[in-house]
């Protein structure tokens, strides 16, 4: 598990097919088989230049994830994969929220106190009030850590680290798109080594 910002973290819990999931089925076209290391990464390089991004959807990856809401809520636009994420109508909300690390004390304090104070009214209309969880849940801020699982096969995964890893991204979601491609580089090095240099790097 990787933690990523004050309180989130990034994990792998499952994957298959890797590079050579990847390899078999792009080899298909040509009627051939792997042929070594470097040939097979001439093949990813090839695919990854020309768009013939098909191939990589034979690798799929299951993360769990752990972020503040915001964050989810850009990552759930990448409608290419499959999310299941803790619910505030069936579960209480806990008191874990985003907290950047780079702000001044002043804003820190007020920040903190902002959101203390959001938890001690949702606990209020919860316990106190007797409020139903999916309505009190409107009373919290949108840097509440969420936790959802995540289903994503190569190809879409490619399509979100060019897009969250770009500057143009949010830095707090950038910081999950970094530990994501350094993880999903250990399984399956050939494909996303070849991926940083032609497409991130480019
Ligand atoms: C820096 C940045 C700023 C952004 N700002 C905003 C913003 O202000 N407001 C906002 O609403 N969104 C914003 N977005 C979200 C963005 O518009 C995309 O929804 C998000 O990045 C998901 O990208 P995607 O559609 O390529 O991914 P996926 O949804 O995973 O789709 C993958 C690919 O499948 C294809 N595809 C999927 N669905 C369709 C479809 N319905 N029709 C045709 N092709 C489809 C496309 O080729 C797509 O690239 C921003 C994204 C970034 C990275």
């Amino acid at each position: 598990m990787r933690k990523v910002l004050n309180n989130g973290y990034i994990n792998l819990v499952e994957s298959m097919g890797h590079d050579q999931a990847a390899i078999r089925n792009a080899r298909r076209c040509w009627r051939s088989v792997s042929k070594g290391d470097q040939a097979d990464a001439k093949l990813i390089r090839h695919l990854l230049k020309a768009g013939h991004k098909s191939p990589f959807e034979a690798m799929v990856f299951t993360f769990d994830v752990k972020a503040p809401l915001f964050v989810a809520r850009q990552w759930f636009r990448h409608r290419m994969g499959s999310y299941n994420e803790e619910s505030l109508r069936y579960c209480i909300a806990l008191r874990d929220y985003y907290v950047p690390n780079d702000i001044s004390d002043q804003a820190l304090q007020l920040w903190k106190s902002h959101n203390e104070r959001a938890f001690n009214l949702y606990d209020q209309l919860v316990e106190g009030e007797g409020l139903p969880k999916e309505q009190a849940r409107s009373v919290l801020p949108v840097g509440i850590y969420t936790k959802f699982y995540w289903t994503v096969n190569g190809s879409a995964l490619m399509n979100f680290l060019m897009l969250r890893l770009d500057t143009h991204a949010q830095a707090e979601i950038r910081v999950y798109a970094e530990q994501i491609l350094e993880i999903v580089t250990e399984v399956a090095p050939v494909c996303f080594m070849e991926f940083s240099s032609e497409v991130i790097k480019a």
